[in-house]
């Protein structure tokens, strides 16, 4: 039982029995005191590629327990396995890994796999491997039939053929989200009645406004700040975007459909100057970000979620409780976790992060148990 501090999101105890949030506990729970911290349900990180030089394209369990307990130590408590573009014998090597790490119950923190790629616009690709991007139809037959553990594609919508693998997903309530695209408004409304739900990085690898002639085209950046239903990613690791668009991406969402995402790649962890794989590419860790090798583009993140939750407080004056919102129950919903993950609602996973007054991660609790911190090993 956690003892909440004042002026935390969460007012008074949490009671976390065998495991779960719970109204009552007949097992005799030790109290733990938060001591005036904020009491947060775990993070939930749903665009992870890797941490401590492990790729998550690697199809080594060992290397994906080791990034996902980087993460988790961090705060993060749920992750969707992101899978930058990889040729396909990797892809399926990658996606039974998961299969394996799930069903064996070996990594209690993933709960599925995101696949950012392959079927990408090349003009958006960002970091991704040009030799590593298939056509839809080539994705529609390597995900058929679909791995167990496909939870998230990231995919250009108005590539040929999306529309079919779009209804694919979408049907088997795989959740598709539009991203390293140049998507117009015409073909994000199609593919959103097709099923398409969520928007990958705001203003990383989406096309924006263009006037070939008198009139101004809108991007996707433009369609996805306009759009009324989908949830949305950003990166608020400080370097991604500056203050102004985080600021408009949070008017124009909201915080039940923004969501914090890491991008954390395998540089996380790694000093300066390290070198790291992310899908077939290759980044360079620097002060605070990563970059491609030749320094034109960013290459995901090197910050784990929780300190993008206090750096969007810092950067937009958004309240706690919509910045921590953003980085759980938001995320939740779009990959259709929530409540199980991402609240404190009875019956949800013990999963809590233990916040101090400036945001710093003091504790984490999964499943009930102590991770790290100073919290003692409490109820079983
Ligand atoms: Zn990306
Ligand atoms: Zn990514």
């Amino acid at each position: 039982m956690i003892h909440a501090g004042p002026g935390q999101t969460r007012t008074g105890p949490v009671l976390i029995c065998r495991g779960s949030v719970s109204r009552d506990c007949p097992h005799g729970p030790v109290p733990i005191d938060a001591g005036g911290c904020l009491v947060s349900p775990g993070l939930v990180d749903i665009h992870v590629h890797g941490a401590l030089g492990h790729d998550l394209t690697e199809p080594d369990q060992a290397a994906w327990r080791r990034a996902l307990e980087a993460h988790l130590h961090a705060g993060t408590t749920t992750v969707l396995a992101t899978l930058a573009s990889t040729g396909p014998a990797e892809m399926a090597a990658a996606l039974a890994t998961a299969t394996g790490l799930i069903a064996g119950q070996q990594a209690p923190t993933l709960a599925g796999v995101h696949l950012e790629g392959p079927c990408l616009a090349p003009e958006q690709r960002g970091a991704h491997d040009s030799a590593h991007l298939r056509s839809a139809s080539e994705v529609l037959r390597e995900l058929t039939p679909l791995p167990e553990a496909l939870r998230m594609v990231t995919l250009a919508p108005e590539l040929p053929g999306a529309d079919a693998l779009i209804s694919y997903l979408a049907g088997q309530g795989v959740r598709v989200s539009a991203g390293h695209s140049s998507a117009t408004p015409e073909h994000l409304a199609r593919a959103r009645r097709l099923g398409l739900s969520h928007l990958a990085h705001l203003w990383s690898g989406q096309s924006a406004l263009t006037r070939p002639a008198l009139h101004r085209l809108p991007g996707l950046l433009e369609a996805s700040l306009a759009s009324t239903e989908l949830t949305a990613e950003v990166i608020a690791d400080g370097h991604h975007l500056p203050a102004a668009l985080l600021t408009i991406a949070l008017r124009c969402l909201g915080p039940d459909r923004l969501c914090l995402v890491s991008d954390a790649t395998a540089g996380t962890g790694l000093a300066p100057g390290s070198a790291f794989r992310t899908g077939a590419s290759t980044g360079r860790v620097h002060n605070g970000y990563a970059a491609t090798d030749d320094h034109t583009s960013l290459c995901g993140s090197v910050t784990p979620l929780a300190v993008t939750v206090a750096r969007m407080r810092e950067l937009t004056g958004a309240s706690v409780d919509d910045v921590v919102t953003m980085a759980t129950a938001t995320p939740a919903r779009a990959v259709g976790l929530y409540p199980r993950k991402g609240s404190l609602l009875p019956g949800a996973d013990g999963d809590v992060v233990l916040f101090g007054p400036d945001l710093s991660v003091r504790a984490v609790v999964l499943g009930g148990r102590p991770v790290t911190g100073v919290l003692p090993d409490g109820d079983r």
